[in-house]
């Protein structure tokens, strides 16, 4: 497949002069881009995209310039001021802005705050999510985000807040509580903090993490450990964020369904990790 694929016939939205279009690029795989991404991609005269965008997604706008906008580990928020108004300025300017964000633009990427500086500049908008991280990322890695033998529901949670600190106004004790599958994004710089204060919300030593890095790029790592060891694993394995954590008993399921592996011709290591005992069909 080339960026010349032809899009199937529908009515494609135009992208106009002085219009941004605030687009999620998925957690890495181009192929994990929408077609209203790729759509948008063809048409932008600019693309600001983020650290997290896969260089390889530029080369389907080739026509367009193209301005990194990084900001890795939690920078002060004058830099996403700088942003938003650089978004306002090329609108402004009548340029058909893309604005490149992984995963989806509306999960922990502020890119709600994005949005509303351009609405309260009179810049037109349009949102076009992605799929976020810490959802396709773990299907890459064979976990299922739910799983009706182990959540009913599933939380996501950031390790950082706007200082960069371990989410201060987070109820640790309520998220342990309420929710069977956590899923933590930004989590690897206090790492250590938020398994202790798991753990003394009385989640389970023994309870199963998957920690998945550069996840669905060629980079993906995936290390499977438990709330016990997973900061002594961490630092052993060496492995760098980006990361989503996954603390709950869908990470078993890896033991079966980590079909990337399969597709290099390792064998399932265990067709039922969650002790069904009965074939996964049956109700
Ligand atoms: N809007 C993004 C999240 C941005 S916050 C989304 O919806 O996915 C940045 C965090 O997202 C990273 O610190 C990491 O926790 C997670 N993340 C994004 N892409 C990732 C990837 N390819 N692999 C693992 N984690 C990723």
């Amino acid at each position: 497949m080339t960026n010349t694929l032809d899009l199937p016939a529908f009515a494609w939205p135009q992208m106009e002069p002085g219009w941004v279009w605030l687009c999620g690029a998925g957690p890495g795989d181009p192929g994990l881009l929408t077609l209203h991404a790729a759509n948008a991609l063809r048409q932008a005269d600019v693309v600001i995209y983020d650290a997290l965008v896969q260089e390889a997604i530029l080369d389907w706008a080739p026509q367009a310039e193209h301005v990194y906008a990084g900001k890795r580990g939690g920078k002060p928020s004058a830099k996403q001021r700088d942003i938003s108004l650089q978004l306002v300025d090329l609108a402004r300017a009548g340029k058909k802005v893309l604005r490149l964000k992984g995963g989806d633009p509306f999960v922990f990427g502020r890119g709600g705050e994005e949005a509303q500086t351009l609405i309260q500049h009179d810049v037109p908008v349009r949102i076009i999510p992605g799929i976020s991280a810490g959802i396709g990322g773990l299907a890459y890695a064979g976990i299922p985000v739910t799983h009706r033998d182990v959540n009913q529901s599933v939380t996501f949670v950031t390790g950082h807040d706007q200082s960069g600190n371990t989410p201060g106004s987070l109820d640790w004790d309520s998220i342990s509580k309420g929710s069977q599958v956590l899923v933590i994004y930004m989590g690897m710089k206090h790492i250590a903090q938020i398994a202790t204060k798991l753990l003394d919300a009385e989640r389970g030593s023994d309870e199963p993490v998957a920690v998945v890095t550069s996840a669905t790029t060629s980079d993906q790592q995936v290390l499977e450990t438990t709330l016990g060891k997973m900061v002594d694993d961490i630092a052993k394995s060496g492995l760098e964020p980006p990361a989503i954590i996954c603390v709950g008993k869908s990470v078993l399921m890896r033991q079966v369904l980590d079909w990337q592996g399969m597709a290099l011709g390792e064998k399932p290591r265990n067709l039922d990790p969650l002790g069904r005992g009965r074939p996964a069909e049956t109700a």
